[in-house]
């Protein structure tokens, strides 16, 4: 099984409308007979499909300029199976990501996608919960390079099919960033913890902090083992190392609550994998928040509105 073969299945029940373009032209379909295998995904058992490039009497899937070839797994072949055909439309492209399993598609809308509020569309809010909470396996957790909207590119056939609901890839286009549930749960917890402080929001902050703390540690493991000195070399040494500790002890103490959570932080830091993870994961609650904070307002001018009809 195969990301496409997932979203064909999960939003088209295994039968995606013809597709037509801008211009009233269809694809060109053609016969197999188990020849060639499929241009983009490489299943080899298709009978049936559509010719790979333009050709007489038909569009073709991919057009000539197409300059990811290196991501087909059979650019040479003619043919290409209906799941990668429905995957590849424009429309597809256009998706800020998908989330496809349990029988559903769940396409993503960013902040600027007009298609925000249709039917089986979510945004980055709800992928925040999905992303701790993902559908029953097999299933596919894929964003687009542009997740606010516009301007996507062929991710699909990219995506990885997963069968772990607690470790699982998520793919951003051509990244592969490896999900831990259990970590994300924590980190969730934690900012909740701590209402969230301000320098939650920022990796490079939350990095510094613990760099400080580390040092901290290097700082009183030296102290503890030094012994009484009279060269001037070592105590200016002393001397230029405790000014350091002053200036830790004071960047810990304003940023409390990451000083108490010291083995989290160390769990999140733990792999560069996990770290994206999570900058992912904080992407998606500020896109949320955005959204929240828009809505929000929206309302507020609509009872606004509401109240200046009344009198
Ligand atoms: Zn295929």
């Amino acid at each position: 099984m195969n990301a496409t073969e997932i979203f064909n299945e999960t939003r088209y029940d295994g039968t995606p409308p013809a597709y037509t373009s801008a211009g009233g032209k269809k694809r060109l379909l053609i016969k197999n007979d188990g020849k060639h295998p499929c241009a983009v995904c490489g299943r080899s058992d298709i009978e049936e499909g559509y010719s790979t490039y333009k050709a007489k009497g038909g569009l073709g899937v991919i057009s000539e300029s197409f300059g990811e070839s290196s991501s087909l797994k059979n650019p040479e072949s003619p043919i290409v199976c209906r799941n990668c055909e429905a995957a590849v439309r424009d429309e597809a492209r256009s998706f800020n990501g998908v989330i496809l399993g349990g029988g559903r598609s769940y396409i993503i809308a960013g902040l600027d996608n007009k298609n925000i509020g249709k039917d089986g569309y979510i945004t980055m809010k709800d992928v925040a919960n999905m992303l701790l909470s993902p559908p029953p396996p097999p299933f596919v957790v894929a964003f687009n390079k542009n997740y606010v909207g516009k301007d996507g590119t062929h991710f699909l056939h990219k995506a990885i099919v997963n069968y772990s609901r607690g470790s699982y890839y998520a793919s951003i286009n051509d990244e592969y960033i490896l999900v831990n549930t259990n970590l994300l749960s924590r980190f969730q917890e934690f900012l909740g913890l701590h209402s969230a402080p301000k320098a939650a929001f920022s990796l490079y902050s939350m990095r510094y902090i613990l760099n400080c703390m580390i040092d901290l540690d290097q700082i009183r493991l030296e102290e503890s083992t030094e012994t009484e000195t009279d060269d001037p070399r070592l105590l200016r040494k002393r001397k230029y190392r405790d000014a350091k500790k002053e200036k830790l002890i004071k960047v810990i103490e304003k940023e409390k609550a990451f000083a108490d959570n010291r083995s989290l932080l160390e769990a999140i830091f733990a792999s560069s994998d996990n770290m994206k993870s999570i900058g992912m994961y904080l992407r998606c609650l500020n896109a949320g928040k955005a959204k929240a904070a828009e809505e929000k307002k929206a309302l507020k001018a609509q009872k606004k509105e509401a109240e200046k009809n009344v009198q």
